[in-house]
């Protein structure tokens, strides 16, 4: 007897191809994008799930309100005592125009009635905003002839709101190994009460993961409205080049430099089960976009980078004092400070005689005047320097490691433009080198470092 592949098998001989296919905001924000995405759909069979977002705003149309907006506008006029008929009218709207102009047998006025009475009642922000994505879920299922499955089903959130990923991974599992094809809604699941909670803003990213781990996809596409990650931001360096492959790691650096494409915790759940996430454009669908995948792919070129990304609002404090190298303790209570004081921090450099602490503003604010006081009273140093306006740059590559003369270059680069490095720090991995520089020097300092290491 001839046996069938398991369809949920990541064997490399039994298994049929998995793609899950998320859609963000404006590639659902009319019918002719909803057109788009399905043509990207059915042009490949194996894109079986597929998660959505809410209608985006609409690029035609100037001054656009996203649908949760709108939606979470709805709630706030419900929590002030304001009718919330115009706003839910305009919603209402955009859906009804979406189904009639792509003529699906579908009506969803039922739906619609039922929702509204429900914000009217007092459903309450995380409830309204989950119907954008629920609503387009539907309407997306009718169009591609897949089954809804609702999230409600299968994303649990435990009391304290946190996401309860073992439950939600099983019953994810479990409830779509018999469905052939589905659309699930992304950005809410529920609380053990039955009441819906979303994600944070841009969480469709984070479902879309979640079904990719459950039905253990061989990839996890992400379709947005651009061509993937580019090497530095557009607007500081002139027609940066796509980034086509770059690594968990390297991602998770970049995007906490501010360089991001999708949403923090999407990357977890696919990260976990070494699915790789493929950022593609719904608008442009023949690029080449950007694949995410495990560290141990292989370099295609040793020496090089893969990013430049950095963050401006960063504010150092520097410590002198005489035989610092020698005190026991002085470490340990400057961190005191700051971790009684509930702040962070980025970057502690040091040398014999001088420790700084490189802090982002948001950490510090208001708070400052008092911490440099608890450090003058706990530590006792000769000098405080404040440095307010700080920029960090990082620069990130997995072919950075192990390649001898890839700080003297970067350092270089900026030396010759004439900008003073004020503070320098390769991550042990190797991964990175971030070069602290005045706010100031920012734009001149990332082309410079672009110049020496791209073009
Ligand atoms: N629609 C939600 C938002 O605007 C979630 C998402 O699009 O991912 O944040």
């Amino acid at each position: 007897m001839m046996r069938l592949p398991s369809l949920h098998s990541r064997g490399t001989h039994t298994s049929v191809g998995i793609k899950v296919a998320k859609f963000g905001g404006s590639s659902l924000a009319d019918a002719a994008q909803f057109r788009k995405v399905q043509a990207i759909v059915q042009a490949d069979p194996e894109r079986r799930y597929v998660a959505c977002s809410a209608p985006g705003k609409r690029t035609a149309v100037q001054d656009d309100s996203k649908i949760t907006d709108l939606l979470y506008l709805c709630a706030e006029h419900v929590r002030l005592d304001v009718p919330v008929d115009d706003v839910f009218g305009r919603i209402a709207d955009r859906y009804l125009t979406i189904v009639a102009d792509l003529r699906v047998q579908l009506d969803l006025e039922p739906q619609l009635t039922h929702i509204k009475a429900k914000i009217e009642a007092g459903a309450g922000p995380d409830y309204a905003a989950s119907r954008g994505e629920y609503l387009n879920g539907i309407i997306l299922a009718a169009l591609l002839g897949y089954q809804f499955v609702d999230a409600a089903e299968m994303i649990f959130f435990d009391a304290t709101g946190q996401l309860d990923a073992e439950r939600t991974q099983a019953t994810v599992a479990a409830r779509l190994a018999n469905v052939d094809r589905a659309v699930i809604p992304g950005f809410y699941g529920v609380l053990p009460d039955g009441a819906i909670k979303t994600f944070s803003r841009g969480g469709s990213d984070i479902t879309g993961a979640i079904v990719a781990r459950g039905v253990a996809a061989d990839v996890y596409e992400n379709w947005t409205d651009v061509s993937g990650m580019l090497m530095a931001d557009p607007r500081v360096v002139t027609n940066p080049r796509p980034i086509d492959v770059v690594s968990y790691r390297e991602l998770r650096e970049l995007a906490y430099m501010g360089a991001s494409v999708l949403h923090d915790e999407a990357v977890f759940p696919a990260r976990q089960a070494g699915i790789p996430i493929h950022i593609r454009n719904t608008n442009d669908s023949e690029a080449t976009g950007t694949l995410i995948v495990a560290e141990s792919q292989p370099v295609a070129h040793k020496g090089t980078i893969t990013g430049i990304a950095g963050r401006k609002d960063f504010t150092v404090i520097a410590l002198e004092k005489a035989m610092m190298n020698a005190e026991r303790g002085f470490g340990r209570r400057v961190l005191e400070v700051l971790e009684t004081n509930d702040i962070s921090f980025e970057h502690m450099p040091t040398s014999i005689d001088t420790l700084s602490l490189v802090i982002a503003d948001s950490q510090l604010e208001g708070k400052l005047p008092k911490v440099l006081e608890e450090i003058r009273l706990a530590c006792r140093p000769d000098s405080i320097d404040v440095y307010p306006n700080m920029a960090l740059i990082a620069t990130v590559g997995r072919g950075m490691a192990y390649t001898p003369g890839m700080a003297a270059k970067l350092c270089g680069a900026l030396a010759r433009d004439g900008i003073n490095i004020r503070m320098i720090d390769q991550g042990s991995s190797e991964l990175n080198i971030i070069v602290g520089v005045e706010a100031s020097n920012f734009d001149p300092s990332v082309r410079a470092i672009y110049r020496a290491f791209v073009e």
